[in-house]
């Protein structure tokens, strides 16, 4: 039976019994790196109008802690890019009943502002870094500059962040050969690391992604000739498995969107930085809670109406890479990643 809109809901819950807990809240969709798996060569971007003003993102953030959601992670595109980003990590990070506000980020901008992050209630921060090498790093991210990147790893452990994750694309014979350096990078500098499978999203340069794709558990398998890899009891509803390596505190994730199903346990949504539901990663069902806000602004019940409704349409599973499917338009830049 499909849940009943009520505002006075304190629980999110769909129709699969899955109880909906973590948002994935995007502030844009524009970036100043131009990844190869993310984002195609020439990008439109959303007209500035069309986004959710800072203020809507506040009141967004708030309806869903009030419907039970205890973390929301700032992602986008890159969110350092949106101006004035520091006011709603403000307003989020005083929500009574929010027990994490995360953030993931290209690092490139982190650096200036890093301390400031720490004093609004950010915990956690996600880096992406899919090389070491600087040549391969312009290459991967089109636009990007490792050595910002690292200084933003570096003041973001000097800031006190409690826990830095590099999370890590790896795509066969681009970086494929830097697992282990990848690897040793994070244990070196006390950071957990992920290793993320490429999904398709979006129509970009990269004309064969499956054939690229390398299985979480062929980097496991690599990573294994080298260090003796214990799985960790730390798993979280979604598609990452953690695992230990002995005498090391670093966190190693695999996200395994394709390979391994995860569904039945999700626990997540997404709001794009238009004001659209994102019900799941891989389908397009969707409610545009932009319309919601602006035809009713300030009216929290509304809000809260709508989103306990959407999650009767929240899709059981997704179908990567299933020929009888039509391929996700959406690009990760635009689902909020
Ligand atoms: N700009 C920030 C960043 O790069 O961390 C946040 C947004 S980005 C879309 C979030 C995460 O999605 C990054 O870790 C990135 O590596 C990952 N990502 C982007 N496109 C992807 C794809 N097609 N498959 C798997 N992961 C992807
Ligand atoms: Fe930008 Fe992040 Fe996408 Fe790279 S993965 S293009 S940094 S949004």
């Amino acid at each position: 039976m499909p849940p009943m809109p009520d505002s006075k809901s304190t629980v999110l819950t769909d129709r699969f019994g899955r109880v909906v807990n973590y948002l994935r809240l995007s502030v844009t969709d524009r970036c100043d790196f131009r990844c190869v798996y993310c984002m195609a060569e020439d990008m439109v971007f959303v007209p500035r109008q069309q986004l959710l003003t800072l203020e809507e993102l506040a009141f967004v953030g708030q309806a869903f802690v009030e419907l039970g959601v205890s973390r929301i992670r700032l992602t986008g595109g890159e969110p350092l890019v949106r101006r004035n980003l520091m006011s709603l990590v403000h307003s989020l990070g005083k929500l009574a009943g929010l027990d994490e506000l995360l953030l993931t980020t290209n690092g490139a901008r982190l650096e200036s502002v890093a301390g400031e992050l720490v004093n609004a209630g950010i915990k956690r921060i996600n880096i992406s870094l899919d090389s070491l090498q600087p040549l391969r790093f312009a290459t991967i991210t089109r636009t990007g500059e490792l050595h910002r990147v690292l200084s933003g790893i570096a003041a973001a452990k000097r800031a006190g962040i409690e826990r830095v994750k590099i999370n890590a694309v790896i795509m066969r014979g681009q970086n494929d050969d830097e697992i282990i350096a990848l690897l040793d990078f994070a244990l070196e500098h006390g950071l957990d690391i992920s290793f993320i499978e490429e999904m398709p999203l979006g129509v970009t340069s990269r004309s064969d992604r499956q054939r690229e794709l390398v299985s979480s558990q062929e980097i496991r398998a690599r990573i294994s000739s080298f260090y003796p890899l214990m799985a960790s009891a730390e798993t979280s509803p979604g598609p990452s498995r953690y695992y230990r390596i002995p005498g090391s505190s670093s966190r190693i994730g695999f996200i395994s969107a394709n390979t391994h199903n995860f569904c039945e346990s999700c626990n997540r949504v997404r709001v794009t930085c238009e004001g659209q539901l994102l019900l799941c990663l891989g389908n397009e069902h969707s409610v545009d809670l932009r319309a919601v806000i602006r035809a009713h602004p300030g009216d929290m019940d509304v809000l809260k109406t709508a989103i306990v409704a959407a999650m009767a349409i929240k899709p059981e599973r997704h179908h990567f890479y299933d020929p009888d499917r039509p391929q996700v338009v959406r690009f990760m830049n635009a689902t909020g990643g």
